[in-house]
């Protein structure tokens, strides 16, 4: 075992549409989150894992709705997901797709390992959702109208694969209260708890080739059968790290690794802290060791919707604003444990609050040192390992608004010292002493520099270059947007 590594993983969306800003929150929070533990554990210890789910009937209906080929259909789709990485500013080491014959041989491996008594054959009838790739209970649904897409649910009568769920059910309570599994934050751990304790149903884990369009991942020694899409997504976690085709790298960053964490949305908390690892446990795989799950986001506090027309694509804001403002709204505006808005108001805030505080600071302490000591201060022996602690806290609970708030209290502190010691009056009567409080700023902005490095990459590295031994002035961080 390994406690130096780290793995991380987001969900695999379906690529049945372009990306909007809601997966952009979890591709950003997993980011940083991942940096963050990157620049703890070093390169070679850190792995973190995007991709797309392109084996969902979802999306061979949008295909053709949309006229196009399947597999063109989906590539498109998935490049477009594949571009977030540049345009995010992202940091993931792999991007599976579920097309890709690694994952597809890694699936098959996974369902082969499987108790053979947990997956058994049996004629069904059920309420199936295209849109949540979901069967319904009449008890759950009365009115055969799916909750989340409002649309009638489609009867559906064939002969499934079902996995044993039940079996679990006891196992799966003891890891997640016990924190084996652990879920961030606890009220999604009682949710999940007591989902459990209602009791767990098995589930049905294929279907006809002829209803999936012959789409998809075909069940091992069963060629009737396609998997279901849950059943082949889920394994993407380990099928990318060569759970089929790569044992040292399998073994590396899951097997002896104890750290292996996911970051999902709250609509599939359960395939990730139910279906998931009760599979795994089947398999004699070992579990995740933590979910993360954050809320969803609303454009102005209303749901986005191709219909209504108020879906926001991260693309848009990052031309507008630029990525690193981006990232920081994502982080610090909307809550780390649950649902936040986008709003074009709240945005330009934020925006402002970057180029006053942190942009201005860094400035105005740069132009000051080197116009007055030629950027050359003395060293300053504070100590931030309190400060260090408590953002090493924050991050432990994914919690990146509390992290940030903590940053940014020692933004507003060395500002303060700006405004209240007035180096640039100071200078006059005791240069000495103006030197000290120079020098104790600068101390303070490279503390935020170092820690805004997770968050926003770009400008904290721009920050550490210019107060490197030598200050020196640079462009401003964040330019004044004078046409809004
Ligand atoms: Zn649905």
């Amino acid at each position: 075992m390994n406690e130096q590594r780290f793995y991380i993983s987001t969900a695999i969306p379906y690529v049945n549409a372009k990306p909007h800003i809601g997966f952009a929150l979890e591709l950003i929070q997993t980011d940083a989150k991942l940096r963050y533990e990157r620049l703890k554990r070093g390169d070679t210890n850190t792995f973190g894992l995007t991709g797309s789910d392109e084996n969902s009937l979802k999306n061979v209906r949008a295909a053709e709705e949309a006229g196009e080929e399947i597999a063109s259909f989906v590539e498109r789709h998935a490049e477009e997901m594949r571009a977030l990485g540049p345009l995010l500013d992202l940091s993931f080491n792999d991007f599976i797709r579920t097309r890709e014959e690694r994952h597809i041989k890694g699936a098959q491996k996974l369902w082969s390992a499987c108790k053979p008594e947990d997956i058994y054959k049996k004629s069904y009838t059920g309420l199936y959702c295209v849109g949540c790739e979901q069967f319904y209970t009449e008890k759950e649904v009365p009115d055969g109208i799916c909750p989340d897409h409002k649309k009638p649910l489609e009867k559906i009568e064939e002969e499934n694969y079902f996995f044993k769920l039940s079996n679990y059910q006891e196992q799966l309570e003891e890891l997640i209260s016990s924190d084996t599994l652990r879920i961030i934050p606890e009220s999604r751990k009682n949710e999940v708890l007591s989902f459990i304790r209602g009791g767990l149903e098995d589930f049905s884990v294929s279907r006809s080739q002829e209803r999936a369009r012959h789409w998809g991942v075909n069940v091992p020694l069963d060629d009737s059968q396609v998997m279901y899409v849950w059943f082949d997504a889920l394994s993407n976690y380990i099928t990318a790290l060569g759970y089929a085709d790569d044992e040292e790298m399998y073994k590396k960053f899951w097997v002896e690794n104890e750290n292996r964490s996911h970051v999902i949305g709250k609509g599939i908390l359960r395939f990730h802290a139910v279906y998931w690892p009760a599979m795994l446990l089947s398999a004699g795989i070992p579990l995740p060791t933590e979910l993360f799950v954050h809320g969803y986001i609303t454009a102005e506090g209303e749901k986005m919707s191709k219909s209504i027309g108020n879906v926001i694509h991260p693309k848009a804001l990052v031309d507008e604003y630029g990525v690193d403002a981006v990232r920081y709204y994502f982080l610090r505006e909307i809550p780390s444990h649950g649902d936040g808005d986008y709003s074009h108001a709240r945005m330009e805030e934020r925006y402002a609050e970057l180029a006053n505080q942190l942009g201005n600071l860094v400035s105005r302490v740069a132009a000051m040192s080197e116009s007055y000591f030629g950027g050359v201060l003395s060293d300053v022996d504070r100590d931030w390992s309190k400060e260090e602690a408590v953002l090493e806290a924050h991050m432990k609970e994914y919690d990146f608004k509390a992290y940030l708030d903590a940053v940014f209290e020692v933004v507003h502190e060395a500002n303060e010292i700006v405004d209240k010691k007035a180096p640039f009056k100071l200078v006059k009567e005791d240069e000495v002493a103006a030197k000290q409080v120079l020098s104790e700023i600068a101390d303070q902005i490279r503390f935020i520099g170092r820690a805004l490095k997770p968050i926003i990459p770009q400008t904290a590295t721009a920050i550490l270059e210019r107060y490197g031994k030598i200050i020196q002035k640079g462009e401003a961080l964040f330019p004044r947007r004078d046409n809004v």
